[in-house]
């Protein structure tokens, strides 16, 4: 069986498994992930937004959009990594994810990560941050690879927050191309 085949499976145990059925009657579609399942970097963001919803994918929006930009900087296309987010079903009304929904979709995130065997996950945001590093702040851990039980992580803020802050944004931007350095690192 390929990954491609592994990641086939468990998207369709998440719908079998009836998910978070709310979240499921409420969305399009289940948006699992996108990309390539040998990726080196796994990036995780929070939920689909209204595009996600629509079109079934991750980052299609104005946050994907930037995230894309970012990825052109550093030499990387969408189709050179894998991204997903913690929780698959829109949230209405794009509320935070809840602490059970997080919760629910963590086994099969968890499952997802070790098909893909990435060197570095990059999360996307606190809440996807708080999945590996609960208690730590964002700002004071953004830009950092920590090292969890053999797996690296990054922490980074999130594209969409970033989006219309400055300063935020230029954070991001200066974490980002950090990126390349801290792979060879871990190589
Ligand atoms: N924000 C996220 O966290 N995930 C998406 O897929 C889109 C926007």
């Amino acid at each position: 069986m390929t990954k491609q085949d592994e990641l086939d499976n468990l998207q369709q145990q998440i719908i079998d498994d009836k998910v978070c059925p709310e979240l499921s009657a409420g969305a399009t579609q289940l948006v699992f992930g996108d990309g390539n399942p040998d990726a080196d970097l796994v990036f995780i963001g929070e939920a689909p937004g209204k595009k996600e919803d629509q079109q079934g994918l991750p980052f299609v929006g104005a946050a994907g959009k930037f995230l894309n930009d970012m990825l052109e900087t550093i030499g990387l296309k969408r189709a050179d990594i894998y991204i997903t987010n913690i929780v698959k079903y829109r949230p209405p009304e794009n509320r935070d994810p809840s602490p059970e929904e997080k919760a629910a979709f963590l086994p099969y995130l968890q499952k997802q990560i070790a098909i893909i065997k990435p060197k570095l996950i990059i999360t996307l945001g606190r809440h996807s941050m708080e999945c590996w590093l609960p208690g730590l702040k964002i700002s004071q851990i953004h830009g950092q690879l920590k090292r969890i039980k053999g797996q690296a992580y990054l922490p980074l803020y999130h594209p969409a927050a970033a989006l219309y802050n400055g300063g935020m944004r230029q954070t991001l931007l200066d974490d980002f191309v950090l990126i390349p350095s801290i792979l060879k690192k871990i190589n």
